[in-house]
């Protein structure tokens, strides 16, 4: 069994926790860096990239993070979570964690498109995947090493490098669990990796 963190600064933390458990997996609510130890894998959720910026700063967990990562524990970075993610932001100077090797670009869809659901075909994962926009970014650009899982209108919204996993959408707010169950198996398969 694995233990999954959801970042709980600021965001639709609650759902995630729901989205992990339907998948039998353990969620624990990150509130404190010393926390990031005992998990195997971490979910920034959706809400505002700057805001969590700013707590992630004033809770010091920036570093503990930075180390986290380094152990090659896989992040689902979802909505502002694949901001923080992103090495590029554009109209940026710097980024947030600046890991994940994607351009993103904030609110890209459009003020008349503020929200709006869409089904998806999400490689690896399925078809109809019901994804829940809301002020989303998208991926511009993406590095050789990552694998496009999900487009829309001919636009990136979901994708993998490595031990990263980002999309542009809410995959915690309706009851299909397809790509949290997705991200669960990435963190079992690297768990098991680091164990052996
Ligand atoms: N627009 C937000 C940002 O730029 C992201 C919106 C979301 O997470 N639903 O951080």
């Amino acid at each position: 069994m694995v233990t999954i963190g959801v970042l709980g600064l600021q965001g639709a933390v609650r759902e995630h926790v729901r989205a992990i458990q339907d998948n039998g997996a353990e969620a624990v609510v990150v509130k404190k860096a010393t926390q990031l130890e005992g998990i195997d894998g971490l979910i920034f959720p959706g809400g505002e990239s700057t805001t969590m910026r700013r707590l992630i700063d004033l809770y010091d967990f920036m570093e503990p993070m930075k180390e986290f990562i380094a152990q090659g524990k896989p992040v689902f970075g979802t909505c502002a979570g694949l901001i923080l993610l992103a090495k590029k932001i554009v109209g940026y100077e710097e980024p947030h964690l600046g890991v994940m090797d994607v351009t993103v670009e904030r609110n890209s869809f459009g003020r008349q498109r503020e929200s709006f659901e869409v089904d998806l075909d999400i490689a690896h994962v399925g078809e109809g995947y019901n994804a829940v926009f809301i002020r989303a970014p998208h991926i511009v650009d993406a590095g050789e090493n990552v694998e496009i899982l999900a487009k829309h209108d001919g636009r990136i919204v979901l994708a993998r490098e490595g031990q990263f996993l980002g999309c542009s959408f809410h995959p915690e707010l309706t009851s299909d669990n397809r790509l949290t169950g997705y991200f669960i198996k990435m963190v079992e398969e690297s768990k098991d990796k680091q164990m052996a």
